[in-house]
């Protein structure tokens, strides 16, 4: 797909209240180096997220979703780096930052909470310590991540009164852990699966960000659970003023939480639109699929239909629509001709597809 399709998209949130978008990607390509040949995970993306939205960004495993989130924060594993286009948080490139500048942001105005909080919690310091800690860290005021456990549980331990302790135990309340504060004094493991991921989202919104990437946050957790944490997500979102780019293969984790929803395939964004407009309206083919082996839990008896095939090897993709294989309506042009964005319904409503938007566009 031609990295020049689309401009940045603009947003159907009318509570973007400073007209410019607080993430802003474009054209993004991030590849990873193997010895079979180059991965593109990441293929040319134009994506925004608006100030005090939660963008749904989904997708089947493989689709990139992972590692588009790893480009904005900066933690894209080695080999792979970015290659093309930029990312921009409210005007500021991060591509042009240093280390420690994106590691201060990291702390800051960027936080990303993972789908296992096992591997992000320390086991060897309490929650409430951790939380304290990441607070410090904000406020400038903190030690260095680096030191060892047992000196920071000292230094922390001292200062369990100080105004980062107090607002742990809020964190805590905030994201409704039990008993906020004993229980800010247990170690992860002494945590259910569900508390441990609301301890994650405390530490995360603890220093305020701007922006909090989810990535799968609540795919290893029960369903009641897991609504309850999306509720929590879209009620913290108002109270901290983040917006959230929520990253998922789960259709309906994004029809829960979601204001504006894009749908990723093989590295690429194929739709985009309102969370309303494209649950009532889908285009894409891909998206159409999705949507039709997703089970509905107003129709829970419906037959669904699988998707045919797989996500397909990122490597050197040798055909244009890069679900041509794997779709039902491809023609001869679809393996040849890269699919611009074209509007398709309702507000900003697009899809890169060359059987749909206006009549005299379409194959
Ligand atoms: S109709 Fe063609 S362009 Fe559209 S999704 Fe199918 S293969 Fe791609």
């Amino acid at each position: 797909m031609s990295s020049d399709r689309a401009s940045p998209s603009t947003n159907e949130s009318s509570d973007s209240t400073t007209g410019s978008s607080l993430l802003e990607v474009k054209s993004l390509k991030t590849q990873f180096p193997t010895s079979r040949g180059t991965v593109t995970a990441v293929d040319g993306v134009d994506l925004t997220v608006e100030r005090g939205e939660i963008l749904g960004l989904v997708g089947e495993s493989g689709s990139g979703k992972s590692v588009f989130a790893q480009s904005i924060m900066g933690i894209v594993d080695d080999p792979g780096r970015i290659v093309d286009g930029d990312i921009q948080l409210a005007g500021e490139s991060l591509l042009d930052k240093s280390a420690g500048d994106l590691e201060a942001l990291r702390g800051g105005q960027l936080s990303m909470i993972f789908q296992d909080p096992m591997n992000s919690l320390n086991p060897t310091l309490t929650v409430g310590e951790q939380i304290a800690e990441t607070v410090r860290l904000h406020q400038d005021v903190g030690e260095s991540v680096s030191l060892p456990a047992e000196l920071k549980r000292k230094l922390l331990g001292a200062t369990k009164n100080s105004e980062a302790w107090r607002r742990a135990i809020e964190m805590l309340e905030a994201v409704e852990i039990p008993e906020a504060e004993s229980r800010a004094g247990d170690y992860p493991h002494e945590f259910s699966g569900g508390m441990r991921q609301r301890a994650m989202i405390a530490m995360a919104l603890s220093c305020e960000p701007d922006l909090l990437i989810a990535d799968e946050p609540t795919t290893a957790l029960d369903v009641t659970v897991q609504a309850q944490i999306l509720d929590e997500l879209r009620d913290l979102k108002d109270t901290f003023d983040t917006s959230i780019l929520l990253i998922t293969h789960d259709l309906a984790v994004v029809s829960e939480v979601c204001d504006r929803v894009a749908v990723m395939y093989a590295g690429e964004i194929v739709e985009r639109a309102s969370a309303r407009e494209l649950f009532s309206n889908p285009q894409h083919p891909y998206t159409q699929g999705l949507i039709a082996s997703t089970p509905r839990l107003d129709a829970p008896d419906d037959e669904l239909t699988p998707i045919q095939g797989n996500v397909p090897d990122l490597i050197d993709i040798p055909y244009a629509c890069h679900f041509a294989p794997r779709c039902p309506e491809a023609e001869r042009e679809c393996f040849e001709v890269d699919p611009d964005f074209r509007e398709v319904g309702e507000g900003d409503h697009e899809a890169a597809c060359l059987r749909r938007g206006p009549e005299e566009r379409r194959l």
